[in-house]
């Protein structure tokens, strides 16, 4: 047989995915993806792997991507039996792994591969130390790479450089100012001051490190008082990941993918040495001087048990391991009920969020009204977002609903397309005629007002006093400036739910002001570090935007650094610890 192409399709967790399998001679020689709305960042990661392990082994009964597994059991199953109907045979080769047992010795470990956990590696790795990188899922970049890169330049060269003369009009006492300012006071100092110190030091330090040219940042978001947000120019977390962990790799770092840490042990002196982790064919292991601990938010945790009523919309990953592997150190923490909450939600599956923040940002831009379920406005609909936060919080049954008419519905329906819907999912809402959520409902006034259960009476009402405001220019009621009030065009209405959603947590593992962890004593553990998300505080209870970004920037540079320094001055001994059997017929490195 000579050379085929075979189509399959798969359901991944966004939608369907179409790939084409090239056999030639009864070997598989490629996978080709032709349609895809999975996240970008992660499913290019992940099919590369993927597609190098179904080439290797000539068979589609290989492992499924860790932290991926959804669309990538699917691509191998559909495969398989794309493969199988076509009466193509292929001469498998698949190699059964034996489980081995590894002992590394590092200067410094670091868990997890979000933009904290890679900072702080690439840092003690500048610093001229040995550095291991662990990281849990098959792809690299956590949370963090599901963000657009966005991050504060103050202080920093890049900043000076992007801003020019106007980059003198931010300081670290300025950036502080607007963090106690956003989060009403709550923030801890000693955090904060770390962060806004270090910041541009971290910025300066990752783009010569990488080689990486950042932006000013598209949207200069009003809760800063002055342009000072930059990003790459691909908008995306996912161009930094790539080259930072590319730059770390090519540097002499280390990493292990797909392998999660599962246990910490200290020797007989009480000193932390050494942690597990586990792959899928290997126990690791690791010996080292310092560890940097960078394992992200607990989000999905909180939403698994119930913690929340919130609708979660992060990675199902972010499930806080730590409180389970780190029991034994005994670590103190604070505030594990900080959320980061934005409105624009939809609950497309019970406890489950996706954003409409770009559809929902234009609605309000071309007039549309928010209304709760007694049909009242609730807000300013053109204030920022967290008045509209706040207003949906403090309704009975929290929720609101965006009520347009078809002229600003087609451009809310566009933009729901370009950022992360699919129209088979759209419609799916509409079949659900506002029996459940997602409440998507389309008709004259009674018949949205009936399915989307609001007062009908009311909501006329409410259109026609909209009405009257948009002609006086007047918003008696919210103080909606003229230049965002328009005229309903029509009789076709179309209503769609706003819930609020949170992915981010903002408490966490408390640290001295050298990211060294607590124990409940409050005494620091001498070669125990972290950063990110992992640790609370620095944001108080309410996070700028960019601002979790640049605390994972800012922690992880200093851990980094001082898990450094700790392991020049090591005297922490890497002898056999208490409670781990020697890891028999370990090669040591
Ligand atoms: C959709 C979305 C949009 C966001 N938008 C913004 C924004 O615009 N601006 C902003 O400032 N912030 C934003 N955030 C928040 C920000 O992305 C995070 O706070 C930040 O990226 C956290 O970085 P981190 O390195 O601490 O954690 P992460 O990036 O989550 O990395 C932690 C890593 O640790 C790994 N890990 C966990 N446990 C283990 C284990 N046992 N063994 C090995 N590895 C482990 C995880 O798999 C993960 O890869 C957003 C978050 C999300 C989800």
């Amino acid at each position: 047989m000579s050379e085929k192409t075979i189509k399959a399709q798969a359901t991944g967790r966004n939608g369907q995915i179409d790939f084409d399998i090239n056999v030639d001679h009864e070997r598989i020689t490629d996978i080709k993806v032709t349609k895809s709305s999975e996240t970008p960042g992660i499913f290019k990661q992940v099919v590369g792997k993927l597609k190098e392990n179904i080439i290797e082994n000539q068979s589609f009964d290989v492992d499924a991507i860790s932290g991926a597994s959804i669309m990538t059991k699917a691509m191998l199953d559909s495969g398989k039996k794309a493969l199988e109907e076509s009466g193509v045979s292929v001469a498998s080769h698949l190699k059964k792994a034996e489980h081995k047992n590894v002992t590394l010795e590092v200067d410094v470990a670091v868990i997890g591969s979000g933009m904290a956990g890679l900072m702080a590696a690439c840092r003690a790795l500048a610093m001229g130390k040995t550095v291991l990188l662990i990281e849990k899922n098959g792809y690299l970049g956590g949370a963090t790479i599901l963000n657009g890169s966005n991050v504060v330049g103050t202080g920093s060269k890049v900043s000076a450089k992007l801003f020019g003369n106007k980059a003198q009009d931010d300081s670290p006492a300025l950036l502080a100012k607007d963090i106690s300012r956003e989060c009403r006071g709550t923030n801890y100092p000693v955090l904060s001051n770390l962060l806004v110190n270090n910041i541009g030091k971290a910025v300066d330090f990752i783009t010569e490190f990488a080689d990486l040219t950042y932006q000013k940042a598209e949207t200069q978001t009003i809760e800063h008082t002055v342009d000072r947000q930059i990003e790459m120019p691909s908008e995306s977390s996912f161009e930094l990941i790539s080259k930072v962990s590319e730059a770390f790799l090519k540097k002499g770092g280390q990493i292990l993918r797909e392998t999660r840490v599962e246990k910490l042990n200290k020797n007989e002196q009480g000193q932390l040495v050494s942690l597990v982790a586990e792959s899928k064919y290997e126990t690791v292991k690791v010996n080292f001087k310092s560890l940097v601990m960078a394992a992200g938010g607990w989000g999905a945790r909180d939403y698994r048990e119930h913690k929340t009523d919130i609708p979660y919309y992060g990675p199902m990953t972010s499930m806080g391991d730590y409180f389970d592997f780190a029991k034994n150190m005994n670590l103190v923490s604070r505030n594990l009920d900080w959320y980061k909450i934005y409105p624009h939600g939809l609950e497309v599956e019970p406890g489950i969020a996706k954003l409409t923040t770009y559809s929902t940002k234009e609605a309000s831009d071309m007039g549309a009204i928010f209304v709760n379920t007694s049909g009242k406005r609730i807000v300013n609909e053109s204030a920022p977002y967290t008045h509209f936060r706040d207003a949906i919080a403090t309704q009975k049954d929290k929720l609101a609903f965006v009520v347009m008419d078809e002229r600003t519905w087609n451009k809310f329906y566009e933009l729901l397309l370009k950022y992360g819907f699919t129209a088979d999912e759209i419609q799916g809402f509409f079949n659900l005629e506002g029996k459940k959520s997602p409440i998507l409902v389309k008709g004259d006034l009674q018949t949205v007002a009936q399915k989307a259960g609001i007062n009908c009476a009311n909501l006329q009402k409410t259109l026609a006093n909209y009405a009257e405001a948009v002609k006086s220019g007047i918003d008696t009621e919210f103080g909606r400036p003229a230049q965002y009030m328009h005229e309903y065009v029509g009789d076709i209405y179309y209503v769609i739910e706003q819930k609020l959603r949170f992915c981010t947590t903002l408490g966490g593992y408390e640290t001295n002001n050298h990211m060294q962890l607590l124990d409940k004593e409050f005494e620091p553990i001498s070669n125990f570090y972290a950063a990110g998300e992992i640790i609370g505080g620095a944001n108080g209870h309410d996070s700028m935007p960019s601002m979790m970004n640049s605390w994972s920037y800012a922690s992880g540079f200093v851990a980094g650094t001082e898990a450094a320094d700790n392991a020049n001055s090591c005297q922490t001994s890497t002898a056999p610890s208490v409670d781990m059997d020697a890891a028999t017929g370990a090669t040591h490195k």
